[in-house]
């Protein structure tokens, strides 16, 4: 019997009950989305209508996927399936559960924007490209209100102490696949390369112009050049280890941009209102 869903605010349909179960474990149909087929007196959330429809099933609290019980292992009171488990049990060591009751949202997406409850674990799919996360990555996040910038213009060490007290802090675990995980690595890889070899111009220039006998204020011009290409290596270097950028962070909700289009259109919808 065809089954209809709701996603994004339209009713989407018929498919399949094999397609409702991969639409469910890839996120697309989501614990709290509304779903129906002929027979069922009204619209009702996945996680009430999925076990009931297939009986023997339950919810994996990872992903929201309906799997057979005996494909699904109990952790901690949670149960996961097979895909679910080794970010599970990463979760487990690093302290992070309880995962979040399946079918209460606590990550949103806006289109643009995605909009996490501080302190609660986003869904395990990778951020770059909604697959299946295998791992995650711990990244602290800073925030400071664009106002402060403009205390530049009073002093540097103002800027600086006014922002360490007005500065917001937040932790994420970033859900990552194999492939995006590698890329980070890379990437972070040449970032220390490409700082450290500035940092060596900057200290070699000098000394190699000395031994040469260069006019200093070429040389000068050089070092500056290499203080310069540190920095581009110091702020490229944190935007990959941070995979997403911080948009504001409030007292219980954060936004982040820079999360993929597929990964923020599997959450549900962000009702809007300020970032507090
Ligand atoms: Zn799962
Ligand atoms: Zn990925």
């Amino acid at each position: 019997m065809p089954w209809y869903y709701s996603h994004q605010d339209q009713r989407v349909g018929p498919v399949t009950d094999e397609e409702l179960h991969q639409l469910a474990r890839t996120g697309t149909i989501t614990p709290s989305s509304l779903v129906w087929r002929d027979g069922m007196a009204e619209w009702q959330p996945w996680s009430v209508a999925g076990p009931q429809a297939f009986s023997g099933h339950h919810l994996c609290q990872g992903c929201g996927g309906l799997f057979p019980n005996d494909d699904l292992v109990q952790l901690q009171g949670a149960l996961v399936c097979a895909t679910c488990k080794p970010l599970h049990l990463q979760r487990i060591r690093e302290g992070a559960l309880p995962v979040g009751e399946a079918g209460v949202p606590q990550t949103f997406g806006d289109g643009k924007r995605l909009v996490v409850a501080l302190g609660q674990p986003l869904p395990p799919r990778c951020v770059c490209c909604n697959q299946s996360a295998t791992l995650t990555r711990r990244r602290k996040y800073y925030w400071y209100p664009p106002w402060l910038y403009v205390l530049l213009l009073l002093s540097p060490l103002i800027l600086v102490i006014v922002g360490l007290i007005v500065q917001r802090r937040t932790t994420l675990d970033l859900p990552l696949c194999e492939n995006h995980a590698t890329r980070r690595r890379k990437r972070l890889w040449i970032a220390w390369g490409w700082g450290l070899a500035s940092i060596a111009g900057m200290i070699g220039l000098p000394v190699l112009s000395g031994l040469l006998g260069l006019t200093s204020d070429y040389t000068g011009w050089l070092i500056f050049a290499c203080f310069l290409s540190l920095i581009v290596a110091l702020v490229w270097g944190n935007r990959v280890a941070g995979v997403l950028s911080v948009h504001r962070i409030g007292k219980q909700t954060a936004a982040f941009s820079r999360a993929s289009p597929e990964f923020l259109a599997s959450l549900p919808k962000w009702p809007g209102g300020p970032i507090v």
